[in-house]
């Protein structure tokens, strides 16, 4: 998917999800800002994303490493930066509490995105290196575009019906 279609997904469910579960128009904002950066962030392996050009050196020494669509589209890299945010919040400096569930949502919604397009994602890696790709659409494309508005739709519904709950 397109950074627009990552960026817009993350926004929405995250803005959704936080209004419907916070008081706090600061906390609101947290959430949705955390859920927002997090459905962009597996992009970090592309040169000219969203991330990429907000983290430059970041991206370039990712870019050196790992290809596009290797580890950073994995369950294990969500677990991975998972594990860092615990690190960093049990270590002086303060998240907030909110932090690790709005990052997963981010990061799932970017790997259930990419899913449905004809790269796919290797949700079991290391275990099956096997890409798997729901529909094999191009990002670009009508039927993209068409996809995109409908896992919008599913997206806000499952919170709407508190099928996801924060
Ligand atoms: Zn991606």
């Amino acid at each position: 998917m397109t950074g627009t279609q990552h960026i817009s997904l993350g926004f929405t469910m995250g803005i959704t999800a936080a209004c419907l579960t916070f008081n706090e128009p600061s906390t609101v904002a947290g959430f949705t800002a955390i859920c927002t950066v997090a459905s962009i962030f597996p992009d970090i392996d592309v040169k000219n994303s969203k991330i990429a050009q907000k983290l430059k050196i970041s991206s370039f020494i990712t870019r050196l490493f790992l290809k596009h669509r290797s580890i950073t589209h994995t369950p294990l890299f969500l677990g991975l930066t998972c594990w860092l945010i615990h690190i960093i919040s049990t270590k002086s400096i303060l998240l907030p509490d909110y932090t690790m569930k709005a990052w997963i949502m981010g990061y799932m919604i970017h790997l259930i995105q990419d899913t449905f397009t004809s790269g796919g994602i290797k949700w079991l890696f290391p275990l099956w290196l096997k890409p798997i790709s729901l529909l094999k659409i191009k990002s670009k494309s009508f039927l993209g575009y068409i996809t995109s508005f409908v896992l919008y739709g599913i997206g806000v519904a499952l919170i709407l019906t508190n099928i996801i709950r924060l």
